[in-house]
């Protein structure tokens, strides 16, 4: 690449928290040449999540859908800092942040799990403007179990865990040995929630039972059951209604059995404990099982909110205004899962955000150098005021559901237009490779699906 713009001392520092949808896109759409940019993220990559039920059978490599931030960063003018690190502190008022490097690759565990850091590894950072992209975590709901039994399906190590589990079951099912209730039991996959990612799990999984194991375990295959729960009276409550119905005979076409109105309450190490629609209570034996209840806020986001305990009073993520400004502070936006700006927690509503706030401050920004070069200081938190609220175009809602059909919730000409099936399903392929990140991710993926169309998955555990 050409020769990049250093750091300079003259230009306000942006910090930008995460490298997710919505940090991702404004650090691509962000103009460096009027401020030193800074990145911190426990995860040097972007990960793109839509098809990450596809990693858990190996219809997709994990790597076709990460791309590296330095590659991201490559071509801005101005050199991008990053560190692999993940901030657990601010001090609003001396705009300072505590970061704990993430550098070693025995960290990746869920934060709370986690031991705590070395004094050695824990840094301050300064900044004058931040972005806070940094998404949500896993929410069990205090429920027992969860944490140390289940699998969860938010990052790429999880979708590693669910492929290995789930191997390590057929295999141990295999042996001749063992009883024919407990070859029952690790042949029962169990997902529980039924929103889009449940669902999508659900319908990779289908797949690769049918297209990939019914070949090489032929006298296991048809005795793996998979049962996915729900505790509401219906999966993908946010679908339109004909796709719900759609899916719902779909997955009983395909043998996938539905519990709706039915709560996990506990998770065992080889069952899980369920409350019936009529409250009573039954345990049920699995093989492996998947949580995909959705998530919440994550440690960062409450000690932001804790500086500002009068203004951000809601435990789901940081209120923000149409502006994205973090209410009740100064110089911080937020944006994506870990903002409450009355949009949901889409990969399209971040990524918007994140294009919306990275041309704001390329506006403000110009003007704030020139201000500057004059001897004046400029406030863009406060200027920001005047430009066009953000507002959320949304192109509708795509699902995978297995066996080769989609379904689409799409506003088309002021009217929803809801699909489902075949046709749909390439669709879904070309909009999502469509929006694939480059060339590099876009072909990788393309050539994952064509490998697996003549070769099948690979049932190597790995
Ligand atoms: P979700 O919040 O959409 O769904 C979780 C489901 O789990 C809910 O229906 C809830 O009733 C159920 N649940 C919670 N606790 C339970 C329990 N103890 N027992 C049984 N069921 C329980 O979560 P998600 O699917 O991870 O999605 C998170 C967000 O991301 C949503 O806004 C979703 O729309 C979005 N998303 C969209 C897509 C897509 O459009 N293709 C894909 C993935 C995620």
């Amino acid at each position: 690449p050409a020769e990049q713009l250093p750091y300079d001392p003259n230009k306000k520092t942006i910090v930008i928290l995460g490298t997710g949808w919505g940090s991702t896109t404004v650090l691509k759409n962000l103009d460096t040449e009027n401020y030193n940019v800074v990145v911190v993220s426990p995860r040097n990559y972007f990960l793109f999540t839509p098809l990450l039920p596809s990693c858990t059978v190996g219809t997709i490599e994990n790597r076709s859908i990460m791309e590296s931030v330095r590659q991201l960063a490559r071509h801005k003018q101005r050199t991008v800092t990053f560190y692999e690190a993940e901030c657990t502190n601010i001090d609003a008022d001396s705009k300072e942040l505590t970061i704990e490097r993430r550098t070693h690759s025995d960290d990746l565990q869920v934060s709370n799990e986690r031991p705590p850091t070395a004094p050695e590894d824990i840094v301050k950072l300064k900044y004058d403007y931040l972005v806070v992209g940094v998404g949500g975590t896993v929410n069990t709901f205090g429920t027992p179990g969860v944490e140390e039994h289940a699998c969860f399906l938010k990052e790429m190590r999880d979708a590693r865990k669910i492929r290995r589990r789930l191997m390590d079951a057929v295999e141990s099912a295999s042996f001749d040995d063992i009883s024919e209730e407990e070859r029952d039991r690790l042949l029962h996959m169990v997902v529980v929630g039924g929103g889009p990612t449940g669902i999508e799990y659900a319908g990779e999984l289908h797949d690769f039972l049918t297209d990939d194991l019914s070949q090489w375990y032929p006298s296991l295959a048809h005795r793996v059951r998979i049962t996915l729960v729900e505790a509401l009276p219906n999966v993908l409550p946010a679908f339109d209604k004909k796709l719900i119905d759609y899916t719902q005979s779909t997955f009983s076409e395909n043998k996938i059995t539905i519990l709706t109105h039915t709560m996990v309450k506990e998770v065992k190490d080889k069952s899980f404990v369920v409350q019936n629609a009529d409250g009573s209570r039954s345990e049920i034996p699995y093989g492996l099982l998947v949580w995909a209840t959705g998530i919440k806020a994550q440690p960062i986001v409450n000690r932001i909110r804790e500086q500002y305990p009068q203004v951000q009073t809601n435990g789901r993520g940081l209120l923000v205004d149409e502006h994205l400004r973090v209410k009740g502070a100064k110089d911080i936006w937020a944006l994506g899962d870990c903002a409450l700006s009355g949009y949901a927690p889409l990969a399209q509503v971040a990524s918007q955000q994140g294009k919306w706030l990275a041309r704001r401050l390329n506006n403000l920004g110009s003007v704030a150098s020139q201000q500057s070069r004059e001897g004046k200081e400029f406030d863009i938190f406060a200027a920001i005021e005047e430009e066009k609220p953000f507002k959320y175009s949304s192109q509708g809602s795509l699902a995978y559901i297995g066996s080769e059909k989609a379904i689409a919730d799409l506003p088309l000409f002021n009217r929803n237009i809801t699909a489902g099936g075949l046709a749909t399903f390439w669709f879904w392929k070309s909009a999502y490779l469509n929006e694939l990140f480059s060339l590099r991710n876009s072909t990788l993926v393309a050539s994952d699906w064509i490998k697996r169309f003549f070769f099948g998955r690979d049932i190597s555990r790995e």
